[in-house]
């Protein structure tokens, strides 16, 4: 059995399954502190046989091998998660081989290898929601330098009627500053599920992740991209984003067909929880 956690800023969820990606059993556990979630995860895998653990976790975190802090948790203002050392923890409670990436990069995997994306060797998952992050897979492998991208936080140009100063603590109006769930809130003074109705709001949305869209377009060439996140439940941002991309690109590079090249997650929510238990897969190979 191989065990999965897709770690989130308010649960974790836990699932055990098979090598082919296969949930078997699931459960979710909210984020408190360390000293209240962890013990309840160990006791979660501690009623199976564990092979292997993959796991995908909001960040940002050290994903060097080579770092003294590798497998921690880093910079996150969650009350006790700062540098928490989670692969550490986990593997004194189970000595397996443990794979970790970030909760993006494990929803790619997910997406490349069962979901919207199968079949290709690349793709970019990005999700919408409280932040705003994205993964991805190149040839097969997924992405990462010195530490793991984030592309949420690129720099962007200003809707003409956007005089909302941005919500990104770090630098105000970038991308995630301006596009992610909690900015629509504080810009249009409604969740955005509230917001249905208000066709401007969508229509800006769609500006801003074009132009992420685009830059992540030249730079990466993924063969697919997937949107994910609570705000892409507005699906109405899709015809947004297709008519600024097309727009902003201006037929400089011939891209698909937008409707099938920019999409929604084939696995739906399962796409984290999936391709963490496909790193735990991916661990265990590499261990054999
Ligand atoms: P998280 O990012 O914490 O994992 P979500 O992806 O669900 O969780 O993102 C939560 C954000 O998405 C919140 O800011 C919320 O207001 C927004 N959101 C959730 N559902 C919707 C919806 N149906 N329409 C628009 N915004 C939504
Ligand atoms: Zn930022």
């Amino acid at each position: 059995m191989l065990g999965a956690i897709e770690a989130g800023g308010t649960k974790f969820v836990c699932a055990v399954g098979d090598e082919l990606g296969n949930i078997i059993e699931r459960v979710q556990i909210p984020t408190t502190v360390p000293e209240e979630t962890m013990p309840k995860v160990i006791d979660f895998f501690n009623q199976y046989d564990i092979k292997a653990i993959g796991i995908g976790s909001f960040g940002p975190i050290d994903v060097n091998p080579e770092s003294p802090a590798y497998g921690n948790i880093t910079s996150t203002p969650k009350p006790g998660w700062r540098d928490y050392p989670f692969v550490k923890s986990m593997k004194d409670a189970f000595p397996v081989p443990i794979g970790f990436n970030t909760d993006v990069n494990a929803a790619a995997l997910g997406e490349v290898t069962l979901g919207a994306a199968k079949g290709l060797d690349s793709c970019l998952y990005i999700t919408v929601g409280t932040g705003i992050g994205a993964g991805a897979v190149v040839q097969g492998n997924l992405l990462q330098g010195y530490s793991h991208p984030e592309m949420g936080h690129i720099l962007v140009r200003r809707h003409p009627n956007d005089e909302y100063q941005g919500k990104c603590p770090y630098h105000q109006d970038c991308l995630e500053g301006l596009a992610a769930g909690p900015a629509i809130e504080e810009r249009w003074g409604e969740k955005g599920m509230n917001l249905v109705d208000r066709a401007e709001v969508w229509e800006m949305e769609g500006y801003y992740i074009a132009q992420a869209l685009m830059q992540y377009v030249l730079i990466l060439s993924p063969k697919r991209i997937i949107l994910g996140g609570g705000v892409m439940n507005q699906t109405q941002v899709f015809p947004s984003i297709y008519k600024y991309l097309q727009e902003f690109v201006n037929g400089y590079v011939t891209l698909p067909e937008l409707s099938e090249y920019i999409v929604g997650p084939g696995l739906g929510d399962n796409a984290g929880i999936t391709g963490s238990l496909l790193l735990a897969q991916r661990a265990l190979q590499e261990e054999n």
